[in-house]
């Protein structure tokens, strides 16, 4: 794990990386600040889809986007009355959507993995202004070493969480299961924003999610 520093070369050449690829990047200390940001950055009165995300809820954002009022939230949490169906769909059409990331590369590239897939084709061909949020702990040196943190890292705990009946939940480590209940359905490795899309990355000194 990278306990980043703003003057380390590493940053330097994370951040110009996925600069060089497209993407627009930000760096904050805290949450706090972070938060100052993306509540600056988004317009009043735009809906706003939501990736099943721990460091959008850890980070405080979720609770500072329900407080400012300025927006229609699209968010399992929120809208318990819409079908699940009827809500991915909502969040897909959605003006922005805000997700973390399984794995923020070195490379300039992005590590996800997902079982149904709304998440990961939000992203890609949904709305289109994303911002991934993340902490420091979602970097690794490439991609490779992105997919074995999604596999060995993030799916486990994520898998306890959802109450997957997966062999990860148990044992904390991945057996590339074929559990009905597998979350690792789709992997997906984001080499660029798709064409037409703004993404945001906002990276958080903090420990966040998984
Ligand atoms: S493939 Fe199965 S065991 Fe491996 S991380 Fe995914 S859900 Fe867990």
């Amino acid at each position: 794990m990278y306990n980043i520093n703003i003057m380390d070369a590493k940053f330097d050449i994370l951040k110009s990386n996925f600069i060089k690829r497209g993407y627009n990047f930000s760096y904050f200390n805290t949450s706090a600040e972070a938060i100052q940001y993306i509540l600056s950055l988004i317009p009043k009165n735009k809906s706003i889809g939501f990736g099943g995300s721990v460091t959008v809820k850890e980070s405080g954002l979720l609770d500072a986007l329900i407080d400012s009022q300025n927006y229609k939230l699209l968010h399992r949490d929120i809208c318990p009355e819409i079908p699940q169906e009827e809500l991915y769909s909502l969040m897909h059409n959605a003006d922005w959507y805000i997700a973390s990331t399984n794995a923020l590369c070195m490379t300039g590239d992005l590590v996800n993995i997902d079982g149904r897939a709304n998440r990961v084709a939000a992203m890609l061909n949904g709305p289109k202004n994303v911002i991934i949020v993340c902490g420091v702990n979602k970097i690794v040196n490439d991609i490779q070493a992105g997919i074995d943190r999604t596999r060995n890292v993030a799916s486990p705990p994520n898998c306890r969480r959802l109450n997957k009946k997966t062999p990860c939940a148990v044992t904390g480590v991945c057996s590339y299961c074929n559990s009905p209940d597998t979350i690792c359905k789709a992997t997906l490795i984001q080499h660029h924003p798709t064409t037409g899309s703004s993404v945001y990355i906002v990276l958080i000194n903090q420990n966040l999610g998984y």
